[in-house]
């Protein structure tokens, strides 16, 4: 029934990692997060997660769990047996080579080869002080070559210290090492393969930082819309914010013949840590629409309505034809919709780009418009309307983010859309458009109502003496004023 209810899957399969995660979720229900799984989740390699051969791998991911666990308790053993054979002895014999989780522990797979491509190695050594091109220094019998053993095992062994600070290469020059050609070349591609590796390794960390910023539940989640084939593939983590985070996709194959999921998908994961949220009740408290359910929801379940908020909003702004991200699926506080951008790069935001005074007043006159039809076609106010919200891309603007947009008959509905309007008047005219209505023209033109007010304050309070009017009525009435009604039609204004 729902455009948005869980899509249909094939009956019969039923992986262990199904089973599973059945269980696995009932458990996360029940006691909060992290415990239950720990961070070898996120040790997942390449894309974050991928539709490709996902059977296996989610048993898979399992088993490495359990390996990783293994080791761990492995490791663990054999510290504890470390320190009980070298006890307080001055000179101690180290386990290290025994241990099953290597600090750089990762696919090793490349390494042979990359190290050969030096052409921009940021780790080669300056060149080193070498013999003069003519071979040899020095006169009569005290001449030395570069094939010197002595002398050039000396110098490779000083040009040991040039490997990077990490590698520890010891008091090679104080015990007179001399190292021949062939173990000091070893040894320095040994050393620069390692470094790189430990480089590669650190940017893996970093990204799985973004990935941690999902919790083992949502994760699951996510999961099941890639192993469902719903999505191809999560590629990445776009944005973190403090109440979401967005992740690109690409797009898979329907359940149902009549959708058809876009190419390229944004996955807007609203968070669940619930602190961030408590400043936004004064939204969703008062908006009629929640109102019900607001007071006898636990947390979680308000975090899920603000998806479903932007999700229904967006549906309101596609009928509209306002362009927006079009909702492919909402799951629990995950919501999918459509990639604005190309090739996993999004739209930059308006704030972001530079346009040129043409497409600026374009720009403008869209937005204004798009104000107008939000407003009265989807009877709504963006509430969080800035640069920071509309995107730029195939030369016009669209508007995301819109969870917290309500009606505006909302109590705080016209001092939403005021603000609204002064971040696109400002916008506007520090951008050089010299048509841009000031905001409280702009409030006007976008909401048909006549405020008089010649400045800032006193509209200010005709605002909110409005927003009163429309309390009390709603009090007495059970209904909302006329004037906020779509009928009164605002002034649509055009090029
Ligand atoms: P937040 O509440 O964190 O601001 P947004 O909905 O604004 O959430 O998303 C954060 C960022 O993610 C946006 O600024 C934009 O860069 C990117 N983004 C969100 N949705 C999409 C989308 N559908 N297509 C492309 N990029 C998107
Ligand atoms: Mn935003």
């Amino acid at each position: 029934q729902c455009p948005w209810g869980a899509p249909k899957t094939a009956s019969i399969s039923c992986s262990l990692a199904d089973v599973m995660s059945e269980q696995l979720a009932k458990e996360l229900q029940l006691e909060e997060e992290n415990a239950a799984f720990p961070e070898v989740v996120a040790v997942a390699e390449g894309p974050f997660i991928t539709g490709e051969n996902i059977d296996t791998s989610s048993d898979l991911m399992l088993a490495q769990m359990l390996q990783m666990e293994f080791d761990r308790e492995y490791d663990a053993q054999l510290r504890r047996e470390e320190k009980k054979i070298n006890g307080d002895s001055k000179v101690s014999i180290s386990f290290e080579n025994y241990r099953k989780v290597h600090p750089y522990d990762s696919d090793s797979s490349e390494d042979e080869v990359d190290w050969q491509d030096t052409r921009h190695d940021p780790y080669r050594a300056d060149k080193p002080t070498t013999t003069p091109r003519k071979g040899f220094t020095g006169k009569g019998k005290d001449i030395t070559t570069k094939h010197d053993e002595v002398v050039c095992g000396r110098k490779n062994t000083a040009r040991m210290e040039n490997f990077a600070p990490e590698f520890q290469v010891g008091d090679g020059i104080g015990m007179d090492l001399k190292l021949s050609n062939q173990v000091f070349n070893a040894l320095k591609q040994h050393a620069y393969s390692e470094e790189r590796r430990s480089a590669r390794l650190h940017e893996k960390k970093e990204h799985s930082t973004a990935e941690k910023a999902v919790d083992p539940k949502t994760r699951l989640l996510l999961y099941k819309m890639v192993n469902a084939g719903m999505l191809e593939t999560i590629t990445g983590c776009i944005s973190t914010g403090k109440e979401s985070v967005v992740f690109h996709a690409y797009g898979g194959r329907s359940a149902t013949e009549d959708k058809v999921i876009p190419p390229e998908c944004a996955i807007k994961v609203f968070k669940t840590t619930l602190n961030e949220f408590k400043n936004r009740d004064k939204y969703i408290k008062d908006d009629y629409r929640f109102k019900d359910r607001f007071s006898k929801l636990n947390p979680r379940k308000v975090i899920r309505m603000w998806a479903e908020k932007e999700m229904h909003n967006l549906t309101r702004m596609q009928t509209a034809g306002i362009p927006c991200p079009q909702v492919v699926i909402l799951k629990k506080h995950i919501l999918v919709m459509s990639f604005i951008g190309k090739d996993q790069v999004p739209a930059p935001k308006l704030k972001d780009v530079t346009l040129s005074s043409e497409d600026m007043k374009k720009a403008y006159y869209q937005i204004l418009n798009m104000m107008q039809q939000l407003y009265k076609e989807c009877n709504l106010v963006h509430a969080d309307l800035s640069e920071y919200n509309m995107l730029w891309h195939d030369g016009k603007v669209w508007l995301i983010d819109v969870s917290q947009s309500v009606e505006p008959t909302h109590p705080h509905g016209l001092e939403f859309l005021f603000r609204d309007c002064r971040n696109v008047s400002q916008f506007f005219q520090k951008g050089g458009v010299a048509e841009a209505l000031n905001e409280r023209e702009l409030f006007n033109a976008v909401s048909g109502l006549n405020i008089t007010a010649d400045n800032e304050v006193d509209f200010q309070a005709e605002i909110e003496a409005l927003e009163k009017m429309n309390e009390d009525h709603v009090q007495n009435h059970g209904k909302k004023l006329a004037m906020f009604s779509s009928d009164g039609d605002p002034p649509i204004y055009d090029e």
